[in-house]
């Protein structure tokens, strides 16, 4: 088969290298003649790691010596429950911008009624499908903490800026950290799964600052309390120890090109790329407000017209060897994840084949 151009939503494609390095380690970790996925997560080898990821993030991102770091199981998912049960005391606000963000909020609700707190959208954007990022609104100074997705991976729309916020801020960072400079002293909390830009699925990161926690007065249990894992640097428990030592190559990889600063730039070329043949085309149309168009998840559609098109466009792409392009379920059409791994000349090969299926249709 020749090379294929992939642009799943999740779990997303990682560079050659740390596939390449990641097989080695399977057979051998570090010489030590046992395989990665049998050593003990007690041994020194290990401990390394561990260390040399937490610096890893601590050095790309630039985060200060008021948070940590720290990995754990359960998706990003899990993280929603943890930032209720972490934060929630009284009153939360969320921003309404897209499935993963209504999730979040579903389990602060659910968390806050059975103790007489409450969770609320402050805004929202599913007045028209969640394809904008909602503004002008206002964030009461009270809030125990407001909570934004700042790519919404499904609808392509991105927070691109670090808001200032009047009460805490948390953030889940999902399926857009380590594709720009974050101003991290701005978060009391950034979560996400890494398996959309950092890595594999299995391990999820959480940058906590420290003095953020010990504020809500319900019992926490254990393994949901985040104070746990940061005494214990991620290994209170078995870490997933596999993943976690995938998503170390991933960093090292992103360091070598040259950090977040260098993924950013790329990645910008990357979606101007495409959305700028998207606005060239007359054959497909762009689904998310132009201003909010996020740099990692670009959703387009057949323009009026030539809706009657879109299968044929699909079996056209799958014939050239690009795949993962089938936009979700709730918008339809197209979506095409440009994460970090995503070159250039794979986007390239998806414009050129807009241009040729253009041609055709000519
Ligand atoms: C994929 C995704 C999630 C869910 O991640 P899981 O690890 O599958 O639970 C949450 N938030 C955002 C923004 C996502 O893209």
């Amino acid at each position: 088969m020749g090379k294929v151009h992939v642009f799943n939503a999740g779990p997303c494609l990682l560079p050659q290298v740390v596939y390449d390095n990641s097989i080695e380690a399977i057979k051998d970790f570090k010489g030590t003649g046992v395989s990665v996925l049998s050593i003990s997560h007690r041994t020194p080898g290990w401990d390394e790691t561990m260390d040399e990821c937490r610096a890893l993030w601590r050095e790309l991102l630039h985060i200060p010596d008021t948070h940590e770091v720290v990995f754990l199981g359960g998706g990003a998912s899990l993280q929603f429950l943890y930032v209720a049960m972490n934060y929630l005391e009284k009153k939360a606000g969320y921003l309404e911008t897209g499935v993963w963000a209504k999730k979040a909020l579903k389990e602060a609700k659910g968390l806050g009624e059975s103790q007489g707190a409450v969770a609320y959208a402050l805004a929202s954007s599913a007045d028209r499908n969640y394809s904008y990022i909602p503004k002008g609104y206002e964030i009461p100074a009270d809030l125990d903490y407001f909570h934004i997705t700042t790519n919404n991976t499904i609808y392509g729309t991105e927070i691109k800026e670090d808001y200032d916020c009047p009460c805490p801020l948390i953030a889940d960072m999902s399926s857009d950290i380590m594709s720009r400079p974050v101003d991290v002293s701005k978060y009391d909390l950034i979560y996400g799964g890494a398996q959309k830009n950092v890595g594999p699925a299995g391990v999820i990161f959480a940058i906590i600052k420290k003095d953020s926690l010990g504020r809500v007065s319900r019992y926490i249990p254990t393994m949901l309390d985040y104070r746990t894992h940061l005494d214990k640097l991620s290994m209170f428990n078995t870490p997933p120890v596999f993943s976690i030592f995938v998503m170390n190559e991933t960093l090292k990889w992103i360091k070598s090109m040259g950090g977040v600063e260098a993924m950013h730039r790329i990645d910008n070329e990357k979606a101007d790329l495409l959305y700028g043949e998207i606005d060239r085309n007359p054959l497909f149309v762009g689904t998310a407000a132009k201003e909010d168009r996020s740099i990692m998840n670009v959703c387009f559609v057949m323009a009026p017209g030539f809706e009657n098109l879109q299968d044929e466009f699909m079996a056209f792409t799958k014939a050239r060897n690009i795949i993962g392009i089938k936009g979700h379920r709730s918008v339809g059409g197209f979506r095409a994840s440009l994460y970090n791994a995503c070159t250039k000349e794979d986007v390239q090969a998806l414009v050129d084949c807009m241009k040729e299926f253009e041609e055709l249709k000519k």
